[in-house]
């Protein structure tokens, strides 16, 4: 009976009884048919339409490379490995910032003025936050939709969950794919708060550092080390009021940027105000980064700097298949949960347990 009949003690159907002749709809629609799992596609046929320049094939390709699925990983290799044999002439530019500076603003306004130029604009993120919480600061889809919807560029939110370093290898491997589907232009976006920006640096040829006039550098959470190997820095935002705050916040930049180490590669980093209200500076943004790439060309850095990534690429894929089979071991949770429960309760000390759980 349960819920479905009138209490027989009283005529009034209480809010959790209703009436016998009512029939409730069941709960789940007998109707309903889970469509069945996808096929997984060839990976040639696959690479195929990404290199046709398919935006459906090269999300479906990434989503690939972000799964955790064996058999998703295994067509994600074998993607990748066409997308090797294949390379490109793309550049891949960071782009980093507190939240709010003004990131995906900037991004859709050059993104939006290269495909003007005639580029082809694939824009990916790296998102710390997504590796902590499973959420993004930088993910949703409302943002940049202009440029999403632009023909002559891909947007890709930003992947969740994970340990950043795995975000950050996901992100390189897809930037191949972008590469593969004819994006010369590739954008790494990400929150400049941590150590996301570091491991962005390992994926890119150009580094972008965006800053806010009027904000001090503690209050950005800018560390020394980000503006010393960021290769053009622009204080955004410089329009209307603001604009002369982004004027004395750049000389303040240039001036403590005297007390860096120069590079060794002679580079000096460029600073420059811009607005994507106005577009003032964009394009100056533009000649200031294409600077950049003609000096690492002449003097052979921007092979050396690709060379570098891809032995880091190497060492990366090494650890973490060491890591991905020591924590596949059978029984090692359990061992390494009793060994903490002994390091906690003081009977075992950190080495011993870490030495036990190391070779048993
Ligand atoms: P992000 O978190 O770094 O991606 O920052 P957003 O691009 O979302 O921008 C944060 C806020 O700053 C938004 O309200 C933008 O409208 C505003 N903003 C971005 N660029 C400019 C600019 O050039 N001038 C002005 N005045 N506001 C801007």
């Amino acid at each position: 009976m349960g819920l479905t009949a009138t209490s027989p003690e009283s005529d009034f159907p209480t809010a959790l009884q209703v009436k016998a002749a009512t029939t409730p709809p069941p709960s789940i629609n007998p109707y309903l048919r889970r469509p069945a799992p996808r096929p997984l596609p060839d990976p040639e046929v696959l690479f195929a339409q990404i290199q046709a320049g398919d935006t459906a094939a090269l999300s479906r390709g990434i989503t690939l490379i972000e799964s955790a699925l064996p058999a998703h990983r295994r067509l994600a290799a074998d993607l990748l490995s066409l997308a090797l044999q294949n390379p490109s002439k793309a550049i891949r530019i960071g782009i980093t910032g507190v939240p709010g500076v003004g990131k995906s603003t900037l991004i859709e306004a050059l993104g939006l003025w290269l495909a003007d130029q005639g580029h082809r604009i694939a824009v990916l993120a790296v998102d710390p936050s997504s590796s902590v919480t499973g959420g993004s600061i930088l993910g949703d889809k409302s943002r940049m939709a202009k440029l999403a919807n632009h023909d002559s560029a891909f947007v890709r939110p930003s992947p969740t969950g994970g340990a950043l370093g795995g975000v950050a290898h996901q992100t390189r491997e897809s930037i191949s794919l972008c590469e593969a589907a004819g994006f010369d232009v590739v954008l790494v976006e990400t929150v400049g708060v941590g150590q996301s920006e570091t491991a962005v640096y390992n994926l890119v040829d150009c580094f972008l550092l965006l800053m806010l006039g009027g904000a001090g550098d503690e209050l950005q959470g800018i560390k020394r080390g980000i503006m010393e190997s960021a290769d053009v820095i622009a204080v955004t935002k410089s329009d209307g009021d603001n604009r002369v705050r982004a004027e004395i916040a750049a000389g303040q930049v240039r001036a403590a940027l005297h007390f860096v180490a120069p590079r060794a590669s002679g580079w000096t980093t460029d600073v420059l105000c811009c607005s994507s209200q106005t577009h003032e500076g964009i394009l100056e943004l533009w000649t200031a980064v294409s600077r950049y790439f003609d000096h690492a060309h002449g003097q052979g850095l921007f092979d050396q700097r690709r060379r570098e990534q891809a032995v880091r690429w190497l060492r990366d894929l090494v650890e973490e298949s060491v890591l991905q089979t020591w924590r596949s071991k059978p029984g090692r949770a359990e061992l390494q949960a009793e060994l903490e429960r002994k390091v906690r309760a003081g009977i075992l000390t950190p080495r011993s347990a870490a030495e036990r759980l190391i070779s048993g």
